[in-house]
């Protein structure tokens, strides 16, 4: 991630009383740079092999608070886990597979139109939301993850 862009997201952490070690710096640019939809145990383990000493309490800890500050984006999985992304693309919804837990990302202009719609009809202003549709994929490899 660009320099300037890391430097804003520490100005916002410092401001909600986030204490930026050089650690802890080096977790949340790893945190950023981290692509595509991830489970918070998979990024813990590969923080812990790459950063050293970073305690697993603080792992969860950056994440939640990038997540309240609108850094990472969550999806909710059916058994109850959250995948987590950078929000750094364009608003996007999900499509879950239930078999092999992949994550497609679509983008449907009548889908978004329609919710204003709705909203507009029902009195309300839509700030924002978030969609994920359940079903089954059909690639190749789709199988049971466990
Ligand atoms: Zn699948
Ligand atoms: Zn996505």
């Amino acid at each position: 991630m660009p320099v300037s862009q890391s430097q804003s997201v520490f100005e916002k952490l410092k401001a909600s009383g986030f204490r930026l070690t050089k650690t802890r710096k080096d977790l949340v640019e790893f945190i950023l740079a981290h692509r595509g939809h991830w489970t918070i145990q998979s990024l813990a383990a590969e923080v812990q092999e790459k950063i050293k000493g970073v305690g697993v309490a603080t792992i969860y800890r950056t994440v939640s608070l990038l997540q309240r500050q609108n850094f990472l984006t969550e999806t909710q999985m059916r058994d109850g886990g959250a995948r987590y992304e950078v929000a750094s693309k364009a608003h996007h919804d999900h499509f879950v597979c239930l078999r092999c837990q992949r994550i497609f990302e679509f983008e449907n202009d009548k889908i978004e139109t329609l919710q204003k719609e709705v909203a507009k009809k029902l009195g309300f202003t839509l700030l924002d939301h978030r969609m994920e549709l359940y079903g089954e994929c059909n690639r190749a490899g789709c199988k049971p993850k466990n």
